[in-house]
């Protein structure tokens, strides 16, 4: 099964995405970490990718199909992917329907998460990561269940993104509804879009979710 989440910053993609890949066996593709890869490996792509990221702007969109176009011909990937935060316009979604068809796959479902913009800034500013594994928590939503201790893999190491700041994100919801949301009509016009309510909680969301991909929604 290959799927898009769609939705703007902080709407809980990475967070169901992580769901998905343990209940599903699917291989999350987050573009937006594979950035911060190269961003802290201080490559070439990375510094170029910062100066835009640190705006709340989008990285241009042959960077992206490159990254996306080497990273999907991987043989983990022959599983079923899930998609994080790519593709953010137009022209990226074009290029993903080529490299979907040259490599014999089929895009199954676009997720739509919908949240207000009022919410999604208390979500980006109150966010935080594992350092070590990546698990996701809020301040306000999603507390470790130990304090200072990550429930996936018990570091004490937590980190947050340079870009979750009330500032970058207005130009981050700007870029969203000028530049990515666009891609709606575009995949409701191929009949693959379908709609969660990413306002429910966590768990609410997960089920919302797991209820369309059984067939059940
Ligand atoms: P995205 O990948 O779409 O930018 P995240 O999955 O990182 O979003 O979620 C943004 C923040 O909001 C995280 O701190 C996460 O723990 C929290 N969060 C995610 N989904 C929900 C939800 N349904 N309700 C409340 N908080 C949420
Ligand atoms: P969020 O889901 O919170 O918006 P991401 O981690 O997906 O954040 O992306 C962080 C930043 O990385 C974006 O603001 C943008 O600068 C860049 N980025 C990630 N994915 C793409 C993409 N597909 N196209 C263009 N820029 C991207
Ligand atoms: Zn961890």
């Amino acid at each position: 099964m290959n799927l898009i989440l769609l939705g703007p910053p902080g709407a809980g993609k990475g967070t169901q995405a992580q769901r998905l890949e343990a209940s599903r066996g699917l291989v999350q593709l987050s573009t937006g970490d594979m950035l911060r890869a190269e961003v802290k490996a201080g490559t070439a792509l990375g510094a170029q990718a910062k100066a835009n990221m640190d705006q709340g702007a989008l990285v241009p969109d042959a960077i992206m199909v490159d990254i996306i176009r080497e990273r999907i011909q991987r043989p983990d990937c022959a599983r079923g992917i899930i998609l994080d935060g790519f593709p953010r316009t137009v022209a990226q979604a074009e290029a993903l329907d080529r490299m979907m068809a040259d490599t014999g796959r089929k895009l199954d479902r676009v997720i739509e998460m919908k949240v207000v913009d009022e919410l999604l800034v208390e979500r980006i500013t109150g966010r935080f990561t594992c350092a070590k594994c990546g698990a996701g928590y809020h301040d306000r939503f999603k507390q470790p269940k130990l304090a200072g201790v990550c429930d996936v893999c018990g570091s004490h190491d937590f980190t947050r993104r340079a870009d979750d700041k009330q500032a970058t994100v207005t130009s981050r919801l700007e870029a969203y509804h000028r530049q990515t949301a666009p891609l709606l009509p575009y995949y409701q016009a191929r009949g693959v879009l379908q709609p969660v309510d990413g306002m429910a909680e966590i768990d609410q969301v997960t089920q919302q979710i797991e209820r369309l991909l059984n067939g059940e929604g």
